[in-house]
């Protein structure tokens, strides 16, 4: 589904990216763990076609697309996702509006008309008591006086929403105690599916316990430095980074 070969990414003339090599298989859940300034977001970032980012070798595709030819737009409509790719505050637009505009922007693209609003409802209403989340929110403009924790039921509200084919989540457990970031990984294991990938970006093993990944790369330094499955991150967990970046080098 996802091939990215070789990526450098160049950040107000800084390398960052450094030659990253990845691929992810439809059905498979990915974290990427790495120290605070590996590289991990901007990885997420490039992906999703952020602005300020120089790609300067290297290929991204996804379905065999070249992602680097598609802007921001044209890859959310591709279905390939970045959670919260608009995280900041929207002032006076309703969150009801934001996820009905980028659902039917997607359906769109595929050719299909918009969503009832029957049908609209039916749906968002579903997807908010699986995020135990109060209607109210709907109502409220995007991500406004939101605390942290439910910044983050809102952005896998929009993932739940949206069904993307490929879903970036970056650092979702963070801020979250632990009941939050039980529902925020119920939602996100409730995506889960043979035809979706998801690419989990974590700093801590803890969420792993919770959405457990078929792959767990290590990102040091802008490449990838290990990769293993979840018994890997529990080894993070015990011995820290540096050991790995050791044997790496
Ligand atoms: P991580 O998510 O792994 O903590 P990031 O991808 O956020 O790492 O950052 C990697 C490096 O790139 C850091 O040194 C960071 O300071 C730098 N960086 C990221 N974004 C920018 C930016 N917009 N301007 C300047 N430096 C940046
Ligand atoms: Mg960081
Ligand atoms: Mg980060």
């Amino acid at each position: 589904m996802l091939q990215v070969t070789d990526l450098h990414v160049t950040v107000e003339d800084k390398e960052i990216l450094k030659g990253l090599t990845l691929t992810i298989n439809a059905g498979e859940v990915h974290a990427i763990m790495g120290p605070n300034g590996a590289g991990k977001s901007t990885l997420s970032a490039v992906i999703a076609g952020k602005d300020g980012y120089e790609v300067t070798q290297g290929s991204i595709t996804f379905e065999g697309q070249d992602v680097l030819e598609m802007e921001i737009e044209e890859r959310a409509q591709a279905g390939l996702l970045l959670g919260f790719q608009y995280p900041v505050e929207i002032p006076g637009v309703k969150n009801i509006y934001l996820l009905k505009s980028a659902l039917n922007a997607q359906r769109k693209a595929q050719g299909l008309d918009d969503i009832p609003a029957p049908d609209f409802m039916k749906l968002v209403k579903e997807k908010l008591g699986f995020m135990k989340m109060d209607a109210s929110f709907l109502q409220r403009a995007v991500n406004e006086g939101f605390s942290g924790g439910e910044k983050k039921r809102n952005e896998i509200l929009q993932m739940l929403v949206l069904q993307p084919k490929l879903a970036m989540l970056d650092e979702i457990d963070s801020g979250l105690d632990i009941d939050a970031m039980k529902v925020v990984a119920d939602g996100v294991n409730s995506l889960r599916a043979e035809e979706r990938a998801i690419l989990l970006v974590t700093h801590y093993q803890r969420l792993l316990d919770y959405i457990v990944p078929d792959k767990v790369h290590v990102l040091v330094d802008g490449r990838i430095v290990k990769t293993g499955d979840a018994e890997l991150a529990k080894q993070l967990e015990a011995n820290g980074y540096e050991g790995i970046e050791e044997s790496a080098a």
